[in-house]
């Protein structure tokens, strides 16, 4: 293995720019070249590609975002396109490649190993969702849950202010980590997540005998693919059946992807981007660098792509306790 790709791709996530750095540097550390790939899969089948050495991730490791940045290829979906980025890959001399991104991302990586068996893939789980099988939390899920708990607290203070009740929106289409985690960390009066079946009548009734008896702000936190669908919705349902004067909707949409990562972030980037050179290097392929307990593990792509939406038993009975206006 002489010379490497790295790429990132799907939904783009908080500690990516820190994982390509770790990349790059664990490969100049083991005599490996490596190149960049801009946009994700359309940049592969287009060659858009860029050396990375040391001074080129210099300073990113604070940084949002993606300094390759992201896309989602439509023309990597046709066994086409895939040819035209197998002849870019193999043309630039690449023998393996890191993708950093979600669970569509790592289909693609499957689907290309299939077909171009030459070339073999690896992945990081890079997404805020924290929904993939195999790794105790994906890079960015982190920073996104302390953006969504500092946006809870700000709206804490001014729903006290007026003793409003506000319907908190934050990302998760599948998965409601997001929503669990900075809502009990919130002290959310209550925590919507697409897991479990939300009770409408009884949510009503909750807020209702809440307001009755404390008289107090009101935060419900809604993941955004809760089958209420989502913090408007739910807002409609419920705002003109419960005694509160006011009641405000916030969606914090986008705000969760950016940001500076936390430092668990950018200890998983290094640990995760370390792991998956280590692994190229081995002659891996088709896995997934997680962790678990503190370890770096291998996780075959057909186990992580499968959607983890099991919620913990122990957190969902501190939601219920805790969270149960
Ligand atoms: P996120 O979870 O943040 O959305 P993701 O990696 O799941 O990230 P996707 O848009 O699902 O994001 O996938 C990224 C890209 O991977 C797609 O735009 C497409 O190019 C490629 N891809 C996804 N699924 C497949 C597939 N079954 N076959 C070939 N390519 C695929």
């Amino acid at each position: 293995m002489k010379k490497i790709a790295v790429f990132t791709s799907g939904g783009d996530s908080p500690g990516m720019n820190a994982c390509i750095r770790a990349v790059v540097r664990a490969a100049i550390y083991n005599q490996v070249e490596v190149l960049g790939i801009r946009r994700g899969y359309a940049g592969m089948i287009l060659g858009d590609f860029v050396p990375l050495d040391r001074e080129g991730v210099q300073g990113i490791i604070n940084r949002g975002g993606t300094i390759l940045g992201s896309a989602r290829s439509a023309e990597f979906m046709t066994p086409e396109g895939r040819q035209k980025a197998f002849e870019q890959l193999q043309a630039a001399g690449v023998d393996g490649v890191v993708v950093i991104g979600g669970d569509g991302s790592f289909k693609g990586a499957t689907v290309f190993m299939e077909e171009h068996p030459e070339i073999p893939f690896v992945g990081i789980p890079g997404t805020i969702d924290n929904d993939l099988y195999g790794t105790d939390y994906t890079l960015g899920y982190d920073t996104a849950i302390n953006t969504a708990l500092e946006a809870i607290d700000k709206i804490r203070d001014t729903a006290e202010a007026y003793n409003r009740l506000f319907f908190v929106e934050v990302m998760g289409r599948d998965a409601g980590f997001i929503a669990l985690r900075s809502g009990i960390a919130g002290g959310a009066e209550a925590i919507l997540v697409p897991e479990v079946e939300t009770d409408i009548p009884l949510l009503i009734q909750q807020i209702g005998e809440y307001h009755e008896k404390h008289k107090h702000s009101c935060i419900i936190v809604v993941a955004e693919g809760d089958d209420a669908g989502g913090a408007f919705e739910l807002a409609k349902q419920v705002q003109d059946k419960v005694p509160y004067e006011e009641s405000r909707v916030t969606v914090l949409g986008h705000i969760q992807r950016g940001g500076t990562p936390t430092c668990a972030d950018r200890v998983l980037a290094a640990q995760m981007g370390i792991g998956a050179v280590e692994a190229l290097l081995a002659n891996k392929r088709g896995i997934m660098i997680g962790v678990q307990h503190k370890q770096v593990v291998e996780v075959p792509f057909e186990q992580s792509t499968k959607h983890n939406i099991e919620i913990s038993p122990s957190l969902k009975k501190v939601a219920h306790i805790l969270s149960a206006i």
